[in-house]
């Protein structure tokens, strides 16, 4: 039977909340309680920030490679447990086996490239231009860290924030979205296995996040937010930074545009597409959300995806043929079963799928919208569901115009010849762009957005930076 974490994790020690009380948490394929979860008061939070503050000094002077062992013990602990693991995000995440594996490889290797990352902090020595003087930067830790993370990769994204801040030397705060404790408490506990002095990583789920999150980030001993999540809360939280002026990174909604040129190969782009589309079920920031395709090509191309789309199997994650799982829960469902009724409502042609399955859980089908006006309202809203609206140009102008036309910029996707695909990349307006590839994420790639999908980077060489504050020192000699 598969062990879950339910108590809070403060100073190296698993505890209930101070005042005993706890939360259920759903499986949204069956709709069923799985667990209880403690329910954080403001005091355990803030009791988690002072086991943080007291533990920063000492893990900021831990050896590199001392961070780096402790970080690649975590991997291989995740890596050998990949299974059990995915077992949990299923579990109270209702994703299919298949993505819930993905998702636990992905996440474990974040801990593998920033164990490598650790030992490799740099700086800089330079001569000033006037000669006489050196000018040194080194880079240190910003310090305690408060880290909140959303529902659709409780695994991931908690990792993609964990490891650089450990490697950078500071110690964290991890608040996990209410539908997905789950998962994190079984990183924790990975983290704690793998050697986590006590107080480096700390653990709380308040169930009311807003006073919770906001009493951590008026604690003078934060320094840091780190955010993944809509726009929305992001907006509040970037201001509930400014009174203390912590330092704020924002990973934030998406609103992928998938561009078919005239000259793509289209099994490729249907391949791609079903990647950018389906993994995760469509609950995916960089999911694949508006897609544009050049009339000449449109009927073939959307034929295709839609047979595609219909060879997908549905239902529980229980059976690994399920390639599709349950969204995370009714509400979710039912979002996104009413953005798709609205532009039925409007015009469009449900080629497949449209409607909610008349079973047990959170589940909605492969859908594919044809007859979509470029401007229509299910453009400019994040579905986070199976669904595929598709939306005809005939000139690349329009097409790199209509994709641009949205507050969000986070990724973009593009099919076509090299030269063509190359051509509109570098005009879309988003912080990553996927030429003829359906994924972009990639542990040793920054990841994040433009406009209103975010600031800053995770991933890659400038994850670490984020954790990371330059000191100047200017020498006389
Ligand atoms: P969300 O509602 O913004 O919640 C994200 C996290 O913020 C959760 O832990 C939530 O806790 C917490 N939260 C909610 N209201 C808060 C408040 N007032 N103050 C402090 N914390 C608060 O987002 P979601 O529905 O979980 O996730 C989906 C969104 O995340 C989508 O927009 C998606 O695009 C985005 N996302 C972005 C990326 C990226 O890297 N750019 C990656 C993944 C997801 P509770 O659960 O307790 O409400």
């Amino acid at each position: 039977m598969t062990k879950y974490f339910t108590d809070l994790f403060i100073a190296g020690t698993w505890q209930p909340s101070s005042n005993g009380k706890r939360l259920p948490v759903r499986n949204p394929a069956t709709e069923e309680v799985i667990a209880h979860i403690a329910q954080a008061q403001i005091a355990d939070c803030l009791a988690a920030v002072e086991a943080a503050d007291h533990a920063a000094d000492s893990w900021a002077a831990a050896a590199p490679r001392v961070r780096a062992e402790i970080l690649r013990q975590a991997w291989q602990i995740m890596h050998a447990e990949r299974e059990q693991l995915a077992r949990i995000i299923s579990a109270e995440n209702g994703k299919s086996a298949r993505d819930a594996l993905g998702e636990i490889d992905y996440a474990a290797e974040f801990f593998r490239w920033y164990s490598e990352e650790a030992v490799r902090i740099g700086g800089d020595y330079r001569l000033s231009p006037t000669g006489d003087k050196r000018i040194l930067i080194t880079r240190a830790p910003i310090g305690v860290s408060v880290l909140v993370t959303p529902w659709n990769f409780p695994a991931a994204m908690a990792t993609r924030k964990i490891a650089p801040a450990l490697a950078a030397g500071c110690t964290v705060i991890l608040k996990p979205a209410t539908e997905t404790p789950l998962t994190a408490g079984a990183i924790i506990d990975v983290l704690d296995r793998a050697g986590v002095p006590a107080g480096v990583v700390n653990y709380v789920t308040p169930g009311s996040s807003g006073a919770a999150v906001s009493a951590m980030l008026h604690h003078p001993a934060v320094r840091k937010l780190s955010f993944t999540g809509s726009t929305e809360v992001g907006r509040i939280l970037l201001r509930e930074s400014a009174d203390q002026i912590v330092s704020p990174s924002m990973e934030l909604g998406g609103n992928a545009p998938f561009l078919v040129l005239q000259d793509a190969d289209i099994a490729d782009a249907v391949t791609g597409a079903m990647a950018a589309k389906m993994r995760n079920g469509g609950s995916a920031c960089t999911a694949a959300n508006r897609f544009y395709v050049h009339s000449s090509i449109a009927d073939e191309f959307t034929e295709a995806l839609a047979a595609a789309m219909s060879d997908t199997k549905f239902g529980p994650a229980d059976d690994p043929a399920n390639e599709l799982g349950a969204l995370v829960s009714i509400q979710e469902r039912d979002k996104v079963a009413t953005l798709v009724d609205k532009a039925i409502a409007e015009g469009a042609v449900a080629a497949i799928g449209g409607y909610i399955p008349d079973r047990r859980g959170a589940f909605y089908p492969p859908t594919v919208l044809t007859g979509v006006a470029h401007d229509a309202p299910i453009t400019e809203e994040e579905i986070f569901g199976p669904v595929a609206p598709i939306i005809t140009f005939d000139t690349e102008d329009d097409a790199v115009s209509w994709a641009n036309s949205t507050i969000m910029g986070l990724v973009s996707y593009v099919y076509g010849s090299l030269a063509s695909a190359m051509r509109v990349a570098h005009r879309l307006e988003s912080g990553m762009v996927a030429v003829n590839r359906g994924v972009v994420s990639d542990p040793a790639a920054p990841f994040g957005g433009v406009k209103q999908s975010g600031i800053g980077r995770e991933g890659g060489f400038d994850g670490v930076g984020e954790y990371l504050e330059e000191k100047y020192i200017a020498v006389a000699m």
